[in-house]
């Protein structure tokens, strides 16, 4: 059945005022990204502790989650059957009117600021900062890709066709803003989408679909699956239909991907091994706190984190800098996300296998500036650890270890910095810190990463200025970087406009 979309209204949101209809085209030079949240503005204080206090015991998406459960092979086939039929519908609505949609939805993202943080805290751990930026950039996506689309109906001669579904499978370390933007993304596009939540993170995909759904997307357009461990994941991932799989999750899930289906038309955007160099020009101090943020943020279960710092020359030497940073380390605060003052929450689960390892086992050569420590019993709850000595072509150089430890290295000269950052499989992030232009030339000649960043931290990239993707082993298929101009086009292909020869 037609989904009637060009003679239904678009909802409006609540909390939102609803705009002249037809709505104004934007145009894409008014594209601001969304702040974040003041913690000094007035009520803020009061606001966030509000919101702590309800991720201790909330259920957010719980029913949402529970009523998206499919299990069985066949209910999956026919959710992947409708969905594709809806996307036909979706796909002969033009771009500009699907462009409204996605700006409302970004008006609704907005409005749920407060659920998107409860239930990123109550069930990934994050701290209420770090839940926060995310839903800043599920708004960016939004508004940006909503851009895209009305360009993408602008041009003339060719006519965007896109593929019927899209699989979303996001990961559970950026619940809400990561399967955002592969959702929006798809939506802009002309695809319908399913969503399968990561395990570790089913209610906050939940509660975004409840919010593109309150922005009027129709739930036939964008389908929450909850297939769980068995083989219904399969049959979602190898069904026909399903012309495109957006995943971002490790290198393991994509080639297990592969192995369903060997002509998985697959976009991943995989693992990383991240590093910062810091040259001998550098201001040491604003090196240290970029190091610190980029290494622990969200506990360093980021692929974009810092795993290693690069330290060239007399900055290898210098007690000076070993010492600041060990403090800088030292002093941050872990504990459990709903307190206010915490800044590394728990992980999201019990470190193991090469996390345990990593925290714990100490390669040839190397020593802990600063040692990490388990807290509790869960031993989810680490303190951040730094090595140092890590030799090249250790385990500590190449392996991704995704948890709340560092590792230093040491090099002679900024060429030979250069050699060590780029000897590994992935090339998703890498940084520099450097005040001489020289210098920051020849890196950027030579570095092999996807996301570059000069004198600031290596994560925490920003929709249209920073889009984000890697390449090597950090990348999977002709992907298109989230968040930058090409997305869209990887989700489709062009066909001659009716009527032109
Ligand atoms: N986009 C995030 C950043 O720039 C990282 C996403 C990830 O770790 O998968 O920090």
């Amino acid at each position: 059945a037609s989904l009637d979309l060009l003679a239904a209204p678009v909802p409006v949101a609540h909390r939102v005022q609803d705009r002249a209809h037809p709505p104004v085209p934007r145009a894409p030079q008014v594209f601001a990204n969304e702040p974040d949240s003041d913690p000094a503005a007035p009520g803020n204080r009061a606001w966030a502790r509000a919101v702590l206090g309800r991720a201790e015991s909330s259920r957010l998406g719980i029913d949402t989650l529970a009523a998206s459960r499919v299990t069985d092979v066949g209910q999956v086939g026919e959710r992947v059957r409708q969905a594709a039929a809806a996307g036909a519908d979706w796909a002969s609505t033009p771009g500009s009117r699907r462009a409204d949609y996605l700006d409302r939805a970004g008006e609704v993202l907005a409005a749920f600021r407060s659920r998107f943080i409860e239930v990123m805290v109550a069930e990934t751990g994050k701290t209420l900062a770090e839940a926060d930026v995310e839903v800043s950039e599920a708004v960016d996506f939004a508004h940006y890709y909503a851009d895209r689309a009305r360009e993408l109906a602008g041009i003339r001669g060719a006519v965007f066709r896109p593929v019927p579904l899209t699989v979303v499978t996001p990961p559970w370390n950026f619940p809400v803003s990561i399967p955002a933007g592969g959702v929006l993304a798809a939506l802009a596009a002309g695809s319908a989408v399913l969503l399968k939540p990561a395990p570790q993170a089913g209610r906050c995909g939940a509660v975004l679909a409840e919010a593109l759904w309150e922005a009027g997307i129709p739930r036939e357009v964008l389908g929450l699956v909850d297939t769980g461990e068995g083989d219904a994941g399969r049959a979602l991932i190898t069904a026909p239909e399903v012309g495109r799989v957006l995943l971002t999750g490790s290198i393991e899930t994509a080639a297990l991907f592969a192995s369903w289906r060997p002509d998985l038309p697959l976009l991943a955007e995989t693992s990383g091994k991240n590093s910062i160099i810091v040259t001998p020009s550098a201001d040491l101090d604003l090196a240290v706190a970029d190091i610190v943020k980029s290494a622990f943020g969200n506990a360093g279960q980021k692929c974009s984190a810092a795993s290693l710092a690069i330290l060239v020359g007399s900055v290898g030497t210098s007690e000076r800098f070993r010492r600041q940073l060990a403090d800088a380390v030292a002093s941050l605060a872990v504990g459990p996300p709903i307190d206010p003052a915490t800044q590394i929450g728990p992980l999201v689960e019990p470190a193991s296998g090469k996390l345990a390892r990593g925290l714990t086992q100490l390669g040839d050569g190397e020593s802990w500036l600063v040692k990490p420590r388990s807290l509790d019993a869960t031993d989810r709850l680490w303190t951040p650890g730094v090595r140092d000595g890590v030799l090249p072509g250790s385990d500590f150089h190449r392996t991704e270890f995704f948890g709340p430890v560092l590792g230093l290295m040491t090099a002679t000269t900024l060429a030979e910095a250069i050699a060590l950052q780029n000897a590994t499989d992935y090339g998703l992030t890498a940084g520099i810190h450097s005040l001489d232009v020289h210098e920051v030339a020849d890196w950027l000649d030579a570095v092999q990463a996807g996301n570059l960043y000069v004198n600031r931290p290596i994560t925490g990239a920003i929709v249209r200025r920073q889009p984000f993707g890697g390449w090597k082993r950090s990348s999977v298929g002709a992907g298109a970087k989230a968040g930058g101009p090409n997305t869209l086009l990887v989700l489709g292909e062009w066909v001659p406009e009716p009527g032109e020869p």
